[in-house]
C-alpha cells in the first residue's frame, strides 16, 4: 500500500489548529530553527500515541521525510504548506538506502528547511534514529530526537499485554528477528537471550519466528512458552494470534499474521485474558 499523499484529498486544509489545540500556541515549546533536523518518533500507529513536542514540530517544519511505519492519519496534523516526503517502499521500488535518507536530510537542512523526519514509534529503538543522527552530527547539521512510544512497550499495552509486571517479569529483553542482511542476526548472544528474561519482546521477527524459536529453545527456553504475535498494534486493525514456542514457526508458515508485527514471548502475555481492554466499540474513535 502507498502511503503518498495526494494533493486533491486534503479535507483538513484550512483548519491548520484544530481548536483543541490552540490553547498550546502559547507555551513556550523549543524553536524549530530554519536549518535543523527533528527527528520524530510518531508511536505505534494511533494518531493520539503522538507526543506533544512531535506535534508542535508537524505544526512547525516545512519538510516531512517520513517512512513506510507512519500511520497517514497523522500527516493530516502537520501544518498546510509543508512538503510531505515519502522515505519508504513505493510502488514495488525497493527502499531508499539509509545513506540516501541521511544525505537527504542533510540537503534539505543546508536549504535552511526546518526538517522533521518522522519514523514509527521511538526513532532510537530499532528505528535506524541513531544511523541518522550520526550522519547528521557528523556532517555538523544540527538536530533534536523528539522521542516517541515504542511498539514493544505502548503497542502492547493496546493488546493488555504489560511489558513488565512484578508477578511475571522484573526483566525484559527487547530483541530485533532481522540483522541488515535479513536474516536472523547472529552477533546477538543467543544462549544468554535464551534465558536471560522471562519475557523477551522482538522487532521485526516473524519472517524468521520459526528459527528463532528453534534457537530459543535450544538453548533452553521451554517449549509451551506463550508466543503472542500482535499485528498493527493500537489500530483499528489490531490483530492478536497466541501460539507456543513450539508451535510459533509452523503457526506462521500457515497464517500469515499480519505486519507490522511484535512477538512477545512468555508469561507477560497471560494477563491479556484479564487486560485487553481495547475493544470493538473503542476501536472506532480514530485517534486512539
Ligand atoms: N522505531 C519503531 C520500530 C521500528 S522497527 C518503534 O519504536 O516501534 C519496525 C518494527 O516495529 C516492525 O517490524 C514491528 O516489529 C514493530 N512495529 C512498529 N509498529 C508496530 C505496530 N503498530 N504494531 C506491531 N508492531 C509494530
Amino acid at each position: 500500500m502507498s502511503h503518498a499523499p495526494t494533493k486533491s484529498a486534503k479535507p483538513w486544509e484550512g483548519d491548520n489548529h484544530s481548536p483543541g489545540f490552540a490553547r498550546l500556541d502559547h507555551e513556550p515549546f523549543p524553536q524549530f530553527e530554519a536549518g535543523w533536523v527533528w527527528l520524530v518518533g510518531a508511536g505505534p500507529g494511533a494518531p493520539g500515541l503522538m507526543s506533544l513536542l512531535a506535534y508542535h514540530a508537524m505544526q512547525n517544519c516545512d519538510v516531512v521525510v517520513y517512512d513506510a511505519l507512519v500511520n497517514p492519519d497523522i500527516l493530516r496534523w502537520v501544518r498546510v504548506g509543508a512538503e510531505l516526503e515519502y522515505a519508504g517502499k513505493r510502488g514495488g521500488k525497493p527502499s531508499p538506502v539509509q545513506r540516501d535518507i541521511s544525505e537527504r536530510l542533510i540537503d534539505l537542512a543546508r536549504a535552511g528547511k526546518r526538517v522533521l523526519r518522522l519514523k514509527g514509534g521511538d526513532p532510537f529503538m530499532f528505528g535506524r534514529g541513531g544511523e541518522e543522527s550520526q550522519t547528521l552530527a557528523k556532517a555538523g547539521v544540527p538536530f533534536r530526537i523528539v522521542p516517541g512510544i515504542t511498539a514493544g512497550v505502548g503497542g502492547l499495552a493496546y493488546a493488555g499485554i504489560p511489558a513488565t509486571h512484578r508477578d511475571t517479569n522484573h526483566a525484559v529483553i527487547f530483541l530485533t528477528g532481522h540483522d541488515a542482511t535479513g536474516r536472523m542476526p547472529a552477533n546477538v548472544n543467543w544462549a544468554a537471550i535464551a534465558t536471560a528474561a522471562p519475557v523477551i519482546v522482538m522487532y521485526m521477527a516473524v519472517k524468521n519466528l520459526g528459527e528463532i524459536a528453534a534457537v530459543l529453545q535450544a538453548n533452553g527456553r521451554p517449549a509451551d512458552d506463550p508466543v503472542t504475535i500482535l499485528s498493527n498494534a493500537s489500530m483499528p486493525s489490531q490483530q492478536v494470534a497466541s501460539t507456543t514456542l513450539a508451535g510459533a514457526g509452523a503457526y506462521v508458515a500457515a497464517n500469515e499474521p499480519p505486519t507490522p508485527a511484535i512477538v512477545v514471548v512468555g508469561h507477560a502475555s497471560d494477563w491479556r485474558s484479564l487486560l485487553d481492554w481495547y475493544g470493538p466499540s473503542l476501536r472506532e474513535n480514530p485517534i486512539g
